[in-house]
């Protein structure tokens, strides 16, 4: 099938997007983009300074009591014109996350619709924001539970989902009446660039959505700076846990920090065979294993030789047939890693599975690309059988396309696994029991529960959860909780004379 037409033609020059203004850096510290299915450089990215990361967090500051005082009703005016323009800007806005970060245009455009969904939901802020009052609670006293803004808000991204994850926090944080200040990820910083286009567009005033390019030393300025009252993460447990979550408890700010995953996919011999394949296809390879929500060890529940058979072949030969290729070829199922990096590491879990006695049944980085591209950043389908929970690769997030296969003997021992894991973000379990499923609801300790479904991803009117080592904090983003999250609870008791 022939590629799509790429959106980005000339290498891009990045700017920030200050007090409603696209600014040039001032540094001479640039970082290539570059697209990891075919090499080529897509953009210029620069590592902003210190005092442009200031300005950006003082041009929020100086826009909240205004923006504060707008009404809500006005404010998600502003959201109703930006999802237009995302809807106007839809394909374009897709391919371009698959010339950033490898993924098929499939996935770029679910990922397009999941960030479009958060608008909406965000829209319904007049309604969602409002508080409480009792009257009478003594005689001739009310009480009342507003909910008001803080003030300045930021979110530092992950590579992984450069369109949709700043998007769990954005709109609900403007939408309260918030200012923000964004930090992509410095991997893949250009879907957030063009959406700065479009928070442009749809007419928020100067300040109130501001957007800096730059790495590790920007998030330190955010993180010190006290006019941030809130951060929201995402990306690796060790960021997450010991800068973020750290920092904001000793600077005093509110935090949603969502680290790493390991995620278990526990196979019940009663499980319709060939739905549960399928989905978990896209579980295990979706986003070349590049998802906190991605399937990581399928347990095979059981004693019954003959259905594990049956599993393995079928597991297999799917797997085996993934269309390995350019992202914006349609034909393609899984693109590649996002880095050499990325590669660098999965190849790297691939040989300590060897070595610690995984058998590898299926071996990707025998390459098989679809297409003249350079290898530098691809890796096959690879699963491993007759492994242990102990091994490196069961416990490990090892964050590309690799399958492990783990027996146990019952429903308890997969669950016991599960929950010995130091992450909890997602579990799901294929079974036609309801029995079986009440069981995994009920005593998995994951934030995140898929029955019959091998991506449990929240929609925008839920709270995207995370336990354990995959989150820090007490609110999550999206949904209700992400409305108690940006704002601050007031109650006032009244009497009159
Ligand atoms: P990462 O931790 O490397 O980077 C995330 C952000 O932190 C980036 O913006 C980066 O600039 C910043 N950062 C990196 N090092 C820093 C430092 N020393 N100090 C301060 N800031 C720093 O994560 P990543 O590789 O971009 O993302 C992949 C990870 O994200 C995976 O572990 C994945 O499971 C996780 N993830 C989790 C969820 C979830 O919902 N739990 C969702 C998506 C991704």
């Amino acid at each position: 099938m022939a590629i799509l037409e790429e959106p980005i033609k000339e290498p891009l020059k990045l700017r920030n997007f200050i007090n409603g203004e696209w600014q040039e850096s001032q540094t001479k510290n640039l970082r290539d983009i570059v697209n990891p299915a075919n090499g080529k450089v897509i953009a210029s990215m620069p590592v902003s300074t210190e005092d442009e990361v200031k300005s950006a967090v003082a041009a929020a500051s100086e826009a909240f009591p205004e923006w504060r005082r707008t009404t809500p009703l006005s404010r998600v005016r502003c959201l109703f014109r930006l999802k237009e323009l995302m809807e106007e800007n839809f394909e374009e806005l897709s391919r371009i996350q698959t010339m950033e970060h490898g993924k098929t245009i499939d996935e770029s455009r679910g990922e397009t619709r999941r960030g479009i969904e958060m608008v909406e939901v965000a829209a319904g802020i007049p309604s969602l924001m409002q508080g409480s009052i009792l009257e009478d609670i003594a005689s001739g006293i009310d009480e009342q539970l507003i909910y008001q803004p803080l003030g300045v808000f930021t979110c530092i991204a992950p590579f992984n989902f450069p369109f949709m994850v700043p998007l769990w926090y954005l709109p609900f944080a403007v939408a309260t009446g918030n200012t923000f200040v964004l930090k992509p990820s410095p991997r893949t910083p250009i879907s957030q660039n063009k959406l700065a286009e479009l928070y442009d567009e749809a007419g928020f005033p100067p300040g109130v959505i501001n957007l800096v390019n730059g790495e590790a030393d920007a998030v330190s300025v955010l993180l010190e700076h006290p006019d941030i009252k809130g951060v929201t993460f995402v990306g690796t447990t060790a960021i997450g846990k010991n800068v973020i979550y750290k920092k904001c408890g000793e600077t005093g700010k509110r935090v949603i920090a969502q680290g790493g995953a390991k995620n278990f996919m526990i196979i019940m011999p009663d499980c319709n065979l060939d739905a549960t394949i399928a989905a978990l296809m896209t579980s295990f390879y979706g986003n070349a294993g590049q998802r906190c929500l991605s399937a990581a060890n399928a347990v095979i529940v059981g004693k019954d030789d003959a259905f594990y058979k049956r599993f393995t072949d079928a597991f297999l030969s799917a797997s085996s047939k993934i269309r390995v290729g350019y992202g914006l070829d349609e034909s393609t199922q899984m693109g590649p890693m996002q880095s050499p990096d990325g590669k660098a590491r999965v190849l790297g879990f691939i040989e300590k599975g060897i070595q610690e006695g995984g058998r590898m049944v299926l071996d990707g980085r025998k390459l098989k690309i679809n297409g003249d591209y350079p290898e530098t950043c691809f890796v096959n389908p690879t699963i491993f059988e007759d492994v242990t929970s102990d091994m490196t690769i069961a416990r490990e997030e090892i964050f590309g396309p690799v399958a492990n296969i783990i027996r146990v003997d019952d429903l308890n021992s997969a669950i016991e696994m599960i929950n010995s894991s130091r992450y909890g973000n997602e579990a799901a379990v294929f079974t036609s029991s309801g029995k079986v499923a009440r069981e995994v609801r009920y005593r998995v300790q994951c934030g995140n529960i898929g029955i019959n479904i091998g991506i449990a991803a929240p929609m925008a009117f839920f709270p995207f959860c995370g336990m354990k080592d995959s989150f820090f904090g007490t609110l999550h983003g999206q949904g209700r909780d992400a409305i108690r999250f940006f704002t601050e609870s007031k109650v006032v008791i009244e009497r009159w004379f």
